[in-house]
């Protein structure tokens, strides 16, 4: 199936309140307009560098989110256009994107990365952890960048109830930290990937971040 057909059947498979991100970390920018020319307009990216070089590049009226795990010193190549950070994964990468937006002029949304997965290797807050750092209240300083709500990863296990519990406990975390700390603009829950984005819509998903089953798969 080609890229156009892909993005229309998932346009009229998703429900209407999840937003698709179309992940294009490896893919060349023809791909990404042949997404863009489907009508996508938000594309997600793991690599600064790589990223930027695209945004510059292609149409003004991409919506660039960076979902890879970000190094502090790379936030200023992408403060001045990114729409969306989903891997906010520390106080000082928050404190340092908070920086960076105030320095470009602009307020930055950005997600809260969880790790709910079996997996070591992956990034995120654990959740008592981000608590504990929200409870401080120092995060109320943070007055270039705006909270949208939280991302995660489950594992890449066949177990579908093992996914749909890590998938929940997303969900769960999320409901809490919006009546804890947030607001109404907490209204984003950002989970799912080709691989398990159905399970992650039942569990709650209003985002989903696909890319092999968009673009074919990766080559690295
Ligand atoms: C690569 C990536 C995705 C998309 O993965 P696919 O399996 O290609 O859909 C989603 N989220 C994150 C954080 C990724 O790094």
């Amino acid at each position: 199936m080609s890229v156009k057909d892909k993005i229309a059947e998932l346009r009229v498979s998703l429900p209407p309140h999840v937003t698709l991100v179309a992940v294009s970390k490896t893919y060349p920018a023809e791909a990404i307009m042949e997404a863009y020319e489907a009508g996508q307009r938000i594309f997600g990216e793991n690599r600064p560098q790589e990223m930027s070089a695209k945004q510059a590049v292609l149409p003004p009226d991409i919506r660039w989110h960076m979902i890879g795990h970000l190094q502090t010193n790379k936030v200023r190549m992408i403060a001045p256009y990114v729409d969306l950070i989903h891997s906010v994964d520390s106080a000082r990468l928050w404190q340092v994107i908070d920086r960076e937006a105030e320095r470009a002029g602009r307020t930055i949304d950005i997600l809260l990365e969880l790790h709910v997965a079996q997996e070591e290797s992956k990034h995120g807050w654990n959740e008592a952890e981000l608590m504990e750092w929200l409870a401080s209240g120092a995060f109320r300083e943070l007055r270039n960048t705006r909270v949208r709500g939280v991302m995660g990863m489950a594992s890449f296990v066949d177990d579908r109830e093992q996914v749909a519990r890590e998938f929940g406990r997303l969900k769960t975390a999320f409901d809490r930290l919006r009546a804890a700390f947030f607001g109404a603009e907490f209204d984003t829950l950002s989970m799912g990937m080709s691989g398990d984005y159905p399970i992650a819509i039942e569990c709650g998903a209003t985002m989903v971040r696909i890319g092999s089953s968009i673009f074919g798969s990766r080559s690295y």
